[in-house]
């Protein structure tokens, strides 16, 4: 089946599925973007990301040509129009058509697109075997130069971390800050576990405040595991029990394997498991958020 785009209002088959060239999401990655899931027909924590989305807008002084409700409605209506039960939807806003130069204000009306899709992200062993990942030269881009709270379509920092993950054979890849502590991965936000208690990096980091993240914070807490956000660096990562991964995409995803060092016993621990499989309830209950 022909798949169903929504842009500005419409639904359109997706060969007629087009924008400007003159688009500032395309000349200079001026616009947001949000991933979300959907499971069994419903989005997971669609308003956490329609939050997000108006938060990513309003840090880049863009006005959104829509609602929030509408573009809920939107979203809901992408997926059935292209009748998807468990997916991925994209949803990008772009400041529009403008000149050549870099100036916002002489750009047209932002366009709003919504794909919806299947995914899998990462092969299915590798969420029962586990994931090896590498450290990165590439520096996440400090909160004062382009704050990566901010889900732009600008994701170069990221690209550049990615293909070096992917040149040393790892297809996800760590970025440490400017103050050399971890940071996140290129489209992953990266948790610990260390004598039972679960540490992940605060969003002071700089980071994306990962939706995932926080499900899984409010999991681990829920079963009283304690939960830290606080600085780390690569030695927390070396003497780590356990590490692993979370994003819409992926899900929560073990890593076993960081720059060649074992990660604890070299297979997916037991809290790691156990969250996994939480999080996968909770993504499938309805009204999960
Ligand atoms: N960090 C980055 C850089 C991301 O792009 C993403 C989303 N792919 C995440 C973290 C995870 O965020 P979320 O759980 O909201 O998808």
């Amino acid at each position: 089946m022909t798949r169903q785009i929504y842009i500005n209002g419409q639904l359109v088959p997706r060969e007629k599925a087009v924008i400007s060239v003159f688009d500032h999401g395309l000349l200079y990655g001026d616009g947001v973007f949000e991933g979300l899931r959907s499971y069994g027909g419903q989005v997971f924590r669609l308003q956490a990301h329609v939050d997000r989305l108006w938060e990513s807008a309003q840090a880049i002084c863009l006005e959104m040509p829509l609602t929030q409700q509408e573009m809920c409605e939107a979203i809901r209506s992408t997926l059935r129009g292209n009748s998807i039960e468990d997916g991925y939807i994209r949803a990008i806003v772009t400041r529009g058509v403008g000149t050549l130069g870099l100036d916002p204000n002489k750009c047209s009306q932002p366009q709003v697109i919504i794909i919806a899709d299947t995914i899998e992200l990462y092969p299915r062993e590798l969420y029962e075997q586990g994931l090896e990942i590498v450290t990165t030269s590439v520096t996440r881009s400090p909160p004062t130069a382009l704050n990566p709270r901010i889900k732009s379509l600008n994701y170069l920092n990221n690209i550049l971390a990615k293909i070096e993950g992917l040149r040393s054979g790892c297809i996800e890849a760590l970025m440490l800050n400017h103050k050399g502590e971890l940071a996140e991965c290129t489209g992953d936000n990266i948790f610990l576990v260390q004598r039972g208690k679960l540490l992940t990096p605060p969003l002071d980091a700089g980071i994306l405040d990962g939706i995932t993240r926080q499900a899984v914070i409010e999991l681990a807490r829920g079963c009283k595991i304690e939960v830290l956000e606080m600085a780390l660096t690569q030695h927390d990562v070396y003497i780590a029990q356990e590490c692993f991964l979370t994003g819409t995409a992926a899900e929560v995803v073990p890593v076993v394997k960081v720059d060649s060092r074992v990660i604890g016993t070299g297979k997916p621990g037991p809290v790691t498991v156990d969250l996994k499989d939480r999080f996968h309830r909770l993504a499938r209950k309805r009204n999960s958020g």
